[in-house]
């Protein structure tokens, strides 16, 4: 008997350490953690954080965001974090209600930028959500983020200011390459036509004209009208390539291309990261994929 009692009272001993030490642990590194809607979010904020913050994405890499719904999971790693993160213009539907249930400050990009309003549909005059496509407006998630870092953690602004100039230098360059070739396209060619509307900031920056199958991913509709609206753009302006998004079906876009003699250009990637390994895991990444498949396939369509 004296045996039994002794290993239990062995056992509930070395219970309580490992509990009381991983219980620790977890204290400690949940004192560092940043919590953000996206993927892509997620990207830009460990790049400027470094070591000094874990970073957690509460949508997953490859996932459509705009009609996501939290899990009861998603409410218990966000009930550890220090600050949640998010794009707005709209584009975090679920996000007030998910706050709603936390003591979480929230840090808005959106508050930080200029919008550009949809013009169609159920979503007219309300904000284009997808500012980050165009890499110009990428320096406003980068300021926005040093000054949200430095604001919570003041003694590590040095490390934020400087990966934070690390990274702007990243897209200007990107920019640069970009502005390049757009100028070497002929006035017909400067269009882009995908499936979300997800790229006028995009266009607006680079000087391009836009066409869509539908304005925003949560309304994936597509009608037969707005179907003929983008194939009469494509034929009437000889616009050589359309593109779809990593998020959603091209099925749609499919048609366009049967019906004009455009070529498929491939997917874009807009509201999510692909998986690590994948043509787009990180967001300087992204902007590099969609310049090269962009330029690939107005290459392509020129050669031939
Ligand atoms: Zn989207």
């Amino acid at each position: 008997m004296k045996k039994i009692l002794l290993i239990l009272v062995f056992s509930f001993l070395s219970l309580s350490f490992y509990l009381s030490s991983r219980f620790k642990k977890t204290e400690v590194k949940d004192a560092d953690t940043i919590i953000v809607s996206f993927t892509i979010l997620e990207d830009i904020v460990s790049q400027i954080a470094g070591e000094e913050f874990d970073v957690y994405s509460i949508t997953e890499p490859g996932e459509e965001v705009h009609g996501y719904k939290p899990t009861p999971s998603d409410l218990i790693k966000a009930s550890n974090g220090l600050i949640f993160i998010e794009n707005g213009f709209g584009f975090e539907l679920w996000s007030d209600k998910f706050l709603s249930n936390l003591n979480l400050e929230r840090i808005t990009i959106s508050d930080y930028l200029e919008p550009i309003y949809i013009t169609e549909d159920a979503y007219t005059g309300k904000p284009n959500p997808h500012a980050w496509i165009s890499p110009k407006r990428g320096k406003i998630y980068i300021d926005a983020i040093v000054l949200a870092l430095t604001e919570l953690k003041p003694e590590s602004e040095e490390i934020f200011v400087k990966n934070g100039k690390v990274y702007k230098d990243r897209l200007s360059q990107i920019d640069k390459e970009f502005s390049l070739f757009i100028n070497t396209l002929k006035k017909n060619e400067r269009y882009l036509v995908s499936c979300e509307g997800a790229f006028s900031y995009l266009t607006n920056d680079y000087g391009l004209a836009e066409a869509f199958l539908w304005p925003v991913n949560a309304e994936t509709q597509i009608t037969p009208k707005r179907m003929a609206k983008v194939i009469k753009t494509v034929k009437e302006n000889d616009i050589p390539a359309v593109f779809c998004e990593s998020t959603v079906s091209a099925e749609s876009q499919l048609t366009v291309v049967e019906e004009t003699g455009a070529i498929f250009g491939g997917n874009l990637f807009v509201d999510s990261l692909s998986l690590e390994g994948g043509p787009a895991s990180t967001y300087i990444e992204l902007l590099e994929y969609n310049l090269e498949t962009i330029k690939n396939s107005f290459h392509t369509h020129q050669e031939g």
